[in-house]
């Protein structure tokens, strides 16, 4: 049986002149529009009350379970208005294919991915005229599921509800697309073998906000994950995937296991691939970034994610040293070719050769 979402229009949507003055700034994740998208799922009956409704709070039981075992999962991905004023998504077959898996980890129930495709479609179709057009802006979209079960048994619920919201935003680093600085954490780990990195859960970014605190106090940006086992390999930003650029034209990027497997990730390794790039997918070793920033074999190293896009990465910065990768932040840089080839395609100033834009 499919679940499809109805459409209940808001009565009383923020003015014109409102979204207005706010699409002259979103800034990141601060308003929201005038529609939600929202659906029920108990054990017993499946999927029910699919709809896009008015953007409201949302009663909560003092005993949902998501409030005390943090049974939850998102996804985070972006409408883009092009010139000719139609708005597209980027890949969202592929969100809802993570989301599932995020699902399974977190012993929550699959949405099927041509649900999770209509919500998303159907709250963009009410919300169109929140898509901003400036450059660099989109509407960014947040599906959440969550264990709206009133009971303090730890158990999977057998209530859960799933919702989108959506959010005007600009550049996700406010200043443009400048360098981030980067703190690696020594003290704190992201994920284990056998963890949750893989899944796009809220408890993973609870735990990034105390590393987080520590960057901000050495005067970073972001903070840099190593493996847990050994606290040696490369993992990956709070939120953002990794790739260094070698001297002789690879492309390395930590392999997948105990990371998210970013959306951004996988599409630069296909547009890498068609700039000539060798890619390569493995461990790497911390000190392999440490040493080849100093001596250059390492020219540049770069974050992405669907927030940053491509965003280069300027310090590495640990307890008693920095490197700073010696092509950061260069216009004709890998990173900045790649950054152009991606959002052109997103922003619809390149032919979308590879179907990514629904
Ligand atoms: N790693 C983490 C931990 C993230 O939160 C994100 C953002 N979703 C990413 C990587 C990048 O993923 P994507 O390219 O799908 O946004």
């Amino acid at each position: 049986m499919s679940v499809r979402f109805a459409f209940e229009a808001n009565p009383s949507p923020v003015s014109r002149a409102r979204r207005a003055e706010i699409l002259e700034d979103p800034k990141f994740g601060q308003y929201f529009t005038d529609h939600m998208a929202r659906a029920v799922w108990t054990k017993d009956g499946g999927w029910r009350d699919a709809a896009v409704v008015p953007f409201a709070p949302i009663p909560m039981h003092p005993a949902a379970a998501v409030l005390h075992y943090a049974q939850e999962i998102f996804e985070g991905m972006k409408a883009y208005r092009h010139a000719d004023g139609s708005v597209w998504t980027f890949r969202p077959e592929a969100n809802g294919e993570r989301f599932n898996r995020s699902a399974r980890r977190l012993a929550l129930p699959e949405l099927p991915v041509d649900a999770f495709l209509d919500s998303v479609t159907e709250l963009v179709r009410a919300d169109r005229d929140w898509v901003p057009d400036k450059d660099e802006q989109s509407l960014y979209l947040r599906p959440f599921m969550f264990a709206s079960e009133a009971f303090l048994g730890v158990r999977p619920a057998a209530e859960v509800t799933y919702m989108v919201i959506a959010s005007p935003v600009g550049p996700y680093f406010s200043g443009g697309v400048k360098p981030v600085s980067i703190w690696l954490s020594r003290q704190y780990a992201r994920a284990g073998r056998g963890g949750t990195g893989a899944a796009k859960c809220g408890g993973n970014y609870a735990a990034s906000l105390a590393p987080m605190l520590e960057a901000d106090e050495h005067g970073c940006d972001q903070v840099c994950f190593l493996d847990a086992a050994e606290g040696r390999y490369v993992e990956e930003l709070g939120g953002m995937n990794l790739y260094f650029v070698t001297r002789d034209g690879r492309l390395i990027t930590p392999e997948l296991g105990t990371i998210l497997e970013g959306v951004t990730r996988a599409s630069v390794l296909t547009l890498a691939k068609d700039l000539g790039l060798d890619v390569e997918e493995r461990p790497i070793d911390i000190r392999e970034w440490q040493e080849g920033a100093r001596t250059g074999d390492i020219r540049e190293v770069f974050a992405c994610g669907t927030g940053a896009v491509v965003t280069p990465v300027g310090r590495l910065v640990w307890e008693d040293g920095e490197v700073t990768a010696p092509d950061t932040g260069a216009e004709d840089s890998v990173t900045m070719r790649l950054r152009r080839s991606l959002t052109d395609i997103q922003f619809g100033r390149a032919e979308d050769h590879y179907g990514w834009m629904r």
